[in-house]
């Protein structure tokens, strides 16, 4: 029996749609070249310590309402644990702890008295804060098309954000949302991320942290869902082919053999997509615009201690080589035995992802030392570092106009992935939104 629809690749776009189709019935086949489901999200037990280590810490937020209906459906949305309220730690090399929280107030209250009272900044930039909040709320498409054009950094200059603001309050947030820096990436879609999180419902802005590993939270549900559903999964099977005929998308070639299905959902990266496909292809677009693309690194340092010094569960490093520690040991559900276990993250890591382990380890021990000077007495146990060249796309104006949508030039041949058109960066959101998306245009 020929197949409703074959899907390849098992990162979170693609185990999305196939979730979505097998649930509603159809016939899905997944293929998945790597050994494990997940794709750039997955965890494993440390030998060393017991722990769960997550390629890198993942966030998400109440916005992500995608990736919540997907959590719902394969039954592990209990896992995320969240404050009531947004609110963020900021460590300051000179002038300490200072924290930005989200009020009680309704929206876009909560979020304007949030920037006029968080103590790092002047009363005069924090007023200034309020620029960037008023500018989104006054969206339009005359907006988004000036937005278009501009980076993070030149879009907060317009606005008269000052560089101690961008420094002690912007900058922290834009790199861990977009994986770039202010200075080269799109202002439009971060203003789009900033606003599907603070100016739609209240709960959009609470933050949403993971208390088991990333498999046990995204794959081994789906997979329970795709068994009840007679969905089969074939791992450590490389897509060779997608296979064509007049314009039309029959199937594709995988481990040497054919598989013919009725639609085709690739839900493999930019950089793999063109090489599926056959030569007279490749030059049609969107395909053709592939290679256009770039990818920003990110940097991960898992850490243990001998002794606990840290008592916040997350906190944003400023003007510091790490962006963010998160406290392991507060977040996760179970533990391994070492007494502290934090990670550490450096997005759009690209002036530091080329150097060695041991260079990584010394540059973030100097800055675990500062902001955690208790610290210094604890015994560095064991690391874990792990380095996402290509963690998401680059998220730049000049590549945007290519990200493409579902729908492509071959009949029954759809396309997910986080770096498709999904108005947002590449994130989990994006990934799972397309997912289902293609999963209906299939249906
Ligand atoms: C360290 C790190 C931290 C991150 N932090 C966050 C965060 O805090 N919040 C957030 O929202 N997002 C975060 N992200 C981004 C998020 O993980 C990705 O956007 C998302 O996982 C992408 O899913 P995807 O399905 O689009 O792609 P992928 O996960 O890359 O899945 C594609 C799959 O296709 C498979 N494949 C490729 N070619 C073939 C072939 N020929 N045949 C069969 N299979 C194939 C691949 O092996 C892979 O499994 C982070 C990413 C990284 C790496």
């Amino acid at each position: 029996m020929t197949n409703d629809v074959i899907i390849v690749g098992g990162g979170l776009s693609g185990l999305g749609a196939a979730v979505e189709l097998a649930s509603k019935g159809a016939r899905v086949i997944l293929f998945e070249q790597s050994p494990k489901l997940g794709g750039r999200c997955y965890s494993y037990i440390d030998a060393t310590t017991g722990d769960i280590v997550d390629n890198g810490q993942h966030v998400l937020v109440g916005a992500y309402h995608h990736t919540l209906r997907y959590l719902e459906m394969i039954g592990t949305r209990s896992y995320l644990k969240g404050e009531s309220r947004l609110s963020l730690p900021f460590f300051h090399p000179e002038q300490g702890i200072h924290t930005f929280s989200v009020s009680v107030l309704p929206k876009p209250f909560h979020l304007t008295t949030g920037m006029l009272q968080f103590s790092l900044l002047s009363f005069k930039e924090r007023k200034r804060l309020l620029n960037v909040g008023l500018e989104l709320q006054q969206w339009n498409s005359n907006k988004e098309q000036h937005l278009s054009l501009l980076t993070i950094d030149e879009w907060l200059t317009s606005l008269n954000q000052s560089e101690e603001a961008k420094k002690n309050f912007w900058n922290p947030i834009a790199i861990s949302v977009m994986n770039e820096l202010p200075e080269r990436a799109s202002a439009l879609l971060f203003a789009r991320s900033l606003r599907s999180t603070f100016l739609g419902k209240k709960a959009d802005s609470r933050l949403l942290i993971p208390t088991i590993g990333q498999t046990e939270l995204y794959v081994h549900g789906a997979e329970e869902v795709l068994r009840k559903h007679k969905a089969i999964v074939r791992v450590n099977t490389s897509v060779d082919r997608i296979l064509i005929n007049s314009g039309n998308s029959i199937g594709v070639e995988a481990g040497g053999k054919i598989e013919k299905a009725h639609s085709i959902i690739c839900a493999a990266p930019y950089f793999t997509l063109q090489k599926l496909l056959p030569d007279e292809i490749t030059t049609i677009v969107p395909f053709s615009h592939l290679n256009k693309f770039k990818s920003s690194p990110i940097v991960s340092l898992h850490l243990w201690f001998d002794k606990e010094f840290m008592e916040q569960e997350l906190i944003g490093l400023i003007d510091m080589q790490l962006q963010w520690v998160f406290n392991r040991r507060k977040i996760l559900k179970e533990g391994g035995k070492a007494t502290s276990y934090i990670s550490a993250v450096i997005s759009g890591a690209h002036d530091v992802v080329h150097l060695s382990k041991e260079e990584l380890l010394s540059l973030a021990l100097k800055d675990i030392h500062r902001v955690f000077p208790e610290s210094k007495k604890a015994k560095f146990v064991h690391s874990v570092i792990i380095k996402e060249k290509r963690a998401t796309f680059s998220p730049l104006n000049e590549t945007e106009q290519y990200r493409h949508s579902t729908e492509t030039p071959i009949k029954n041949l759809y396309l997910a992935g986080d770096w498709t058109n999904t108005g947002l960066p590449g994130t989990i959101e994006g990934a799972v939104m397309s997912g289902f998306k293609a999963a209906e245009r299939c249906g």
